[in-house]
């Protein structure tokens, strides 16, 4: 007998017939014989219908009301899930992220947890109940309601596992497991057998939207085995695990992308020693994620720097920018929106030269330009037009021939 943690994602929990459909998929893993801790998300689009109705209240919401509101969306489904595992004739709790005992750091709207007190789950489990607990939100020092961004309840379900020492983590989601490129988006796209930690967590950084970054994070930190598989249909998923044998010319295991990113430029910055720590530790303390960064190398006295970032952060960034315009002593700033990030992962990149080469190849010969690159030993990343991004993906999904018959690891 073992424990597993099962985790269902918003399609999955869409409806009462999809509840009850996931009571049953528990109530499986119970007659197998393992004890089950259940995460779930709000039910279908219910966190995007919360953050509509706040901006129709108010542009800059409170983002304390903001993680207090979204969080009810979860607390929803844990109750009807328990409901209906009663009425299936199983014992059954459902708890919030803070009843759960979920601690986080103090910050609202993108939390990390930093403890789990599991005493509680666990007593419940000695009596045989499933305990079903609310995704994406946790409590911090302070008493105050957090939430883990959006997308996190995959990462309160692999924080639970790794807490509780579980056999295994399987998040049910609404495609059959992790492909080489979304599904949704390009038809050719194909179900990886297995993944490694590494890659899957590249592919969830650079956009692969199928797991929340830091789940896969704390999968790889605490050695908890990962399935991504359907709650609809009953084939195996994908394997995410720490050693993937590779097949020898898979040298890119998948494509991620990305839209709704902005380059800033910074015009005229002084070209000392210390200007570019000031800018980024300045947009740092105000919690702005810059990703890809170009400076331009030069004699003169100033000298402009690009950095990317999400659209959403565009307002908030150049706000700080502006001002702390006498701290950095710049000319000017610059903004481009309707930009994606497009990028090719693999582990076989590191001994195979010349992948960037091809990838840009590619995008030329489509016509499309690269307005940023970025490069790491397992990821070329490029920003690119947003209109051409599917263009794109499609074009280097094929070129790296990752369609065709069945990818195997
Ligand atoms: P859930 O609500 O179950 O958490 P998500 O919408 O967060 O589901 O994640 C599943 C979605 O991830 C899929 O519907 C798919 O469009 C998207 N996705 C993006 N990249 C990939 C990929 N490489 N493999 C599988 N799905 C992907
Ligand atoms: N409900 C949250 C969201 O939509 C968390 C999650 O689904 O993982 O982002
Ligand atoms: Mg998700």
């Amino acid at each position: 007998m073992g424990l597993i943690v099962q985790k269902f994602g918003g399609t999955s929990v869409g409806s009462a017939r999809r509840i009850l459909n996931v009571a049953d998929r528990i109530i499986e893993e119970k007659k197998n014989g393992n004890d089950v801790v259940v995460v779930v998300s709000a039910m279908g689009k219910t966190t995007d219908e919360l953050v509509d109705l706040a901006k129709q209240i108010s542009a800059h919401p409170a983002k304390r009301e903001m993680d207090l509101l979204l969080t009810t969306g979860e607390q929803v489904t844990i109750s009807l899930l328990a409901m209906a595992l009663k009425e299936k004739g199983y014992e059954a709790i459902s708890y919030t992220g803070w009843q759960a005992g979920i601690k986080t750091e103090p910050v609202f709207g993108n939390a990390r947890i930093i403890n789990i007190e599991t005493e509680k789950i666990q007593k419940q489990l000695d009596v045989g109940k499933i305990v079903v607990v609310a995704g994406f939100q946790g409590i911090d020092e302070h008493g105050e309601i957090t939430t883990l961004g959006r997308g996190g309840s995959d990462t309160t379900a692999v924080a639970l596992a790794a807490a509780l020492k579980a056999d295994k983590c399987d998040i049910y989601t609404d495609v059959t497991g992790v492909f080489t490129t979304d599904p949704r988006h390009v038809k050719s796209a194909r179900k990886l057998s297995s993944v490694s930690y590494d890659e899957m967590l590249e592919l969830a950084n650079l956009g692969a939207g199928v797991l929340h970054p830091r789940a896969v994070e704390f999968a790889k930190n605490y050695g908890v085995p990962l399935e991504v598989r359907s709650s609809m249909e009953r084939e195996s998923g994908t394997i995410i695990e720490e050693e993937v044998t590779m097949e020898q010319n898979l040298v890119v295991r998948g494509v991620a992308f990305e839209d709704e990113i902005t380059r800033v430029t910074v015009i005229g910055l002084p070209n000392s020693l210390t200007s570019l720590s000031t800018i980024f530790t300045t947009l740092a303390q105000h919690r702005i994620n810059v990703d890809i960064i170009i400076q331009s190398v030069t004699e003169a006295e100033t000298t402009n720097l690009s950095f990317s970032i999400k659209s959403g952060n565009l307002e908030e960034t150049m706000a700080v920018l502006e001002n702390n315009k006498k701290l950095l002593n710049y000319k000017g700033i610059e903004s481009e929106t309707g930009l994606a990030k497009v990028s090719i992962v693999g582990s076989g990149m590191i001994s195979n030269p010349g992948v960037a080469a091809k990838m840009f190849e590619v995008l030329a010969s489509n016509g499309i330009l690269v307005k940023m690159v970025s490069t790491s030993e397992i990821k070329v990343s490029t920003v690119i037009e947003e209109s051409q991004m599917i263009k794109a993906a499609e074009a280097i999904h094929q070129a790296f021939e990752l369609s065709g018959s069945t990818v195997k690891s």
